[in-house]
């Protein structure tokens, strides 16, 4: 009994107006327990659209988790349609009216009909108890099969969830282990990594699949493992990360939802460097990256905003000459930047940027998303071009986290 469906009930989620996180967060948990979800329903509130998509489910999967629909106003009608589908009557639970009543009165309301409303249930359902608000979750049965509804409210669904159902599910997976990794990746794309996994693939251990989740330039690489012995997965899984690193060693920068900023802080830190930056097209976006990281006034120094020449040259000591021969967006004025704000700032790495954000100011030899990022030590300055994109946001976001993405090699390969 290891597979279940999610069906979510509301007209908000279908209108746009809620977005349905509910199924996200069941669904997650349920694949930690080795419960596969195949389908995730969102449906109005609608009696025959409650039916039919309960009879759809059911005919697939042996668990059917639902939420929504049991407010306690008139468009809620879950609860109804439920007694009406298992064939069973309402009836007051007087536990749950008891508790509805004590957390009305304690927030000296008046208890209404609707209140009281709340507290009715299918005579048949196991009722689960909601100590997170009024509506109660309820578990029905039926041909082996389980079904449990639960209110909309998020806090309120992962209150029963965690109460009552999960224990329930963890047991319904019989032992089984999955175990997920996540490896993260800066500095390539979709197609070009796939290239360079295809003998990894190939050579999988079939208790292991791999998947590509890129996100903004970062490609998150999640490898999850299932099987019966926990400890052999965790060793398997191992093996397969630790042949990650072998193959693609320069674009990894972490595991784990880690972000390149919290990377690039944890380096400096450890080997007690710190960091300045001197950007033009980034406008402090890579500053504001790396103080958003905590403890950060340990490594990062300053900024400075040279967004007009007259700051580059005033502040930076950027040439003028430099300037008018090669242009503001060029790898001599990058080198001159980052050397200018090492100079200026003193820290052991410093990071320059200038490129051409958009959506003006491109010509044919430079045109819109090309950058110039540099990054200067006392070793010296190297610079890299890139050509990202015809958006400002996109570039201005590229720029930022190239930029910390060359920093980080810098700093490993000292
Ligand atoms: P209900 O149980 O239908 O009265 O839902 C109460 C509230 O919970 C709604 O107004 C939504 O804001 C929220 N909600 C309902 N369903 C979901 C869902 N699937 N994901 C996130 N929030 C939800
Ligand atoms: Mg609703």
């Amino acid at each position: 009994m290891n597979s279940a469906e999610i069906i979510t009930v509301g007209d908000e989620l279908l209108i746009g107006q809620t977005v349905d996180t509910n199924s996200a967060w069941m669904g997650m948990q349920l694949s930690m327990r080795g419960i596969k979800v195949n389908r995730i329903t969102s449906i109005s509130d609608r009696r025959e659209e409650i039916i039919s998509a309960l009879d759809e489910a059911l005919g697939r999967a042996p668990l059917v988790l639902m939420t929504g629909g049991l407010g306690p106003t008139s468009d809620d009608i879950t609860k109804e349609t439920l007694a009406e589908y298992f064939g069973s009557r309402l009836v007051e639970d007087r536990e749950v009216l008891a508790e509805i009543t004590e957390r009305i009165t304690r927030r000296n309301l008046e208890m209404n009909e609707n209140n009281r409303r709340q507290a009715m249930v299918p005579e048949i359902c196991r009722v689960l108890a909601n100590h997170a608000g009024t509506a109660p979750g309820m578990l029905f049965e039926k041909e082996g099969r389980i079904i449990v509804s639960m209110p909309g409210v998020p806090s309120e669904m992962k209150h029963i969830m965690q109460e009552h159902v999960l224990p329930l599910v963890s047991a319904m997976a019989g032992g089984r282990t999955i175990v997920h990794r996540n490896i993260m990746t800066y500095g390539t794309f979709e197609a070009k990594l796939a290239e360079r996994l295809e003998g990894f693939e190939r050579e999988l251990h079939p208790a292991v699949k791999l998947a590509y989740l890129p996100a903004h330039g970062v490609i998150k690489l999640r490898l999850t493992g299932s099987g019966d012995d926990g400890d052999e997965l965790h060793r398997i899984v191992e093996k397969q990360v630790r042949k990650l690193y072998t193959i693609i060693p320069d674009i990894i920068y972490g595991e784990d939802e880690v972000t390149l900023e919290e990377t690039v802080g944890k380096l400096l830190l450890s080997n007690n460097l710190t960091i300045s930056t001197a950007e033009s097209c980034t406008g402090g976006k890579i500053a504001s990256l790396l103080t958003s990281v905590p403890g950060s006034s340990a490594w990062f120094r300053g900024s400075v905003v040279a967004y007009d020449n007259s700051v580059k040259t005033g502040l930076l000591g950027v040439d003028p000459e430099t300037i008018s021969r090669h242009g503001a967006v060029s790898e001599e004025t990058a080198r001159e930047m980052a050397k200018g704000i090492l100079r200026l700032v003193k820290t052991d790495f410093a990071i320059a940027v200038t490129g051409i954000a958009g959506p003006d100011g491109g010509t044919p030899d430079k045109p819109i998303g090309m950058v110039w990022i540099a990054v200067a030590s006392a070793k010296g300055v190297i610079a890299e071009k890139h050509r990202f994109a015809d958006d400002r946001m996109i570039n201005i976001s590229r720029s930022s986290y190239t930029a910390l993405n060359l920093l980080r090699k810098q700093i490993i390969s000292r």
